[in-house]
């Protein structure tokens, strides 16, 4: 999952985007993609690397040749430092003041913020695996605006180059760079210029036609400073009582940082620590305690194959997937349609063709001795075939989308 005010946009400036790319309305030209041209051929060519295998897209056509060179932006690293001394100062005050009913509050904020990533801005923009109505529209977009994370238009443009470019140089959080780049280091470091580039290139013309979108992107430093600093300190000092001082750190500051350590979890821990039974050639895992942290996306192994399901995992447990449970109710209202997951027999089929041995269904048949850990480590991402970054990506191959299960379609 992507990025934070302090990433991409205003801070540092050399590897924002301009809004002249906004309406990258480019046509894409590519052929339709089949299934197999993905990590699948990845690994044919890594079997075969003596002979060129021919790709409808590299991943390294119109990348640059340039290494990445760290560079620290001191300036972020100044931010993070306030900021998470008054996050611990707040943790400090919760104690002090025993502002218990405070840091319920506090949660009930997390809940709301967190909702607007994992429904809003990753389900229904970034991958367009559902859609939504106007009022859930707007309710999602305060709560992303909660979440102080960028607007809806640049989490979704950084979260595209994530799943189109994953741990290539054009991957905003590579986390083939580290455990601490992936989760918060690459906020202190300037972009490598693939990271622009890639960005200039993806197509976020669905994104500009929602007036919500729009809207938010305008007025984002209105609507940000009082949807996450300002409501949620003046609803306890007013309801409750308490002393705007408890409020302010306690339900805006520290519920603020450790949001963002939730939703980081998911680009650091949940591309590190787990399985990978549904693709063993990418980095990334499926993980019950980011789930549990990140309200149902730490399943990332398979939502990395599958980004266009609503679900964003296989499991149908509402348990480790709270923004499912919501999803499904909002479907229930109406507010929700177009529900996009995947059948079951694809998934099998996937599972047994790519994936490392550890899903369910392939435990009693194969004593799988590979050394997954070192198979990932040799991957070399640069010759990666194209992946998608959600359900209206031109290269997303044809029997994905015709095997989709298509809930409430209209
Ligand atoms: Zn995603
Ligand atoms: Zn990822």
């Amino acid at each position: 999952m992507a990025p934070n005010l302090i990433g991409s946009t205003f801070l540092i400036a050399e590897t924002a985007i301009t809004n002249n790319d906004a309406n990258n309305n480019k046509p894409a030209t590519l052929a339709k993609s089949s299934c197999k041209s993905s990590h699948e051929t990845t690994a044919v060519m890594r079997q075969n690397s003596a002979k060129p295998v021919a790709q409808t897209q590299s991943k390294a056509d119109g990348a640059t040749k340039e290494p990445y060179k760290m560079e620290i932006v001191w300036f972020n690293v100044f931010l993070f430092v306030i900021l998470h001394s008054t996050a611990f100062y707040g943790a400090y005050l919760m104690w002090a003041e025993n502002a218990y009913l405070e840091f319920l509050i506090a949660y009930g904020y997390a809940v709301l913020g967190g909702l607007g990533i994992t429904a809003g801005v990753h389900r229904l923009w970034s991958h367009r695996a559902y859609k939504a109505r106007l009022p859930l529209r707007i309710f999602l977009m305060l709560c992303q605006s909660l979440a102080f994370q960028n607007s809806i238009y640049e989490w979704c443009r950084d979260h595209r180059v994530h799943h189109k470019f994953t741990d290539t140089n054009g991957d905003p959080h590579n986390s083939g760079r580290g455990f601490f780049f992936a989760h918060m280091g690459w906020l202190m470091c300037k972009k490598h210029p693939d990271v622009k580039e890639r960005g200039k290139a993806i197509d976020m013309s669905d994104i500009w036609a929602d007036p919500v979108v729009r809207f938010q992107k305008r007025f984002y430093f209105v609507v940000m400073p009082i949807c996450c600093f300002v409501v949620p300190a003046l609803v306890p000092y007013f309801v409750l009582g308490s002393s705007l001082q408890v409020c302010f750190f306690v339900c805006s500051m520290a519920r603020y940082a450790l949001s963002l350590h939730a939703t980081w979890l998911v680009n650091s821990a949940a591309h590190f620590y787990g399985m990978r039974p549904y693709e063993k050639n990418i980095s990334s895992v499926d993980s019950k305690t980011v789930s549990i942290i990140a309200f149902g996306e730490g399943w990332h192994n398979y939502h990395h194959v599958f980004p266009w399901d609503y679900k964003a995992g296989e499991l149908g447990t509402y348990k480790y997937n709270w923004t499912t449970a919501f999803l499904d109710l909002m479907a229930r209202i109406g507010q929700a349609y177009d529900l996009k997951s995947v059948s079951q027999e694809m998934i099998l089929k996937r599972v047994q063709r790519t994936g490392d041995g550890s899903h369910s269904s392939m435990i009693d048949v194969n004593n799988n001795n590979v050394n997954i850990n070192e198979l990932v480590s040799k991957l070399d991402h640069e010759k990666e075939t194209t992946l998608v970054w959600g359900w209206d990506d031109q290269d997303i191959c044809e029997e994905d989308r015709e095997g989709a299960l298509r809930e409430k379609a209209e």
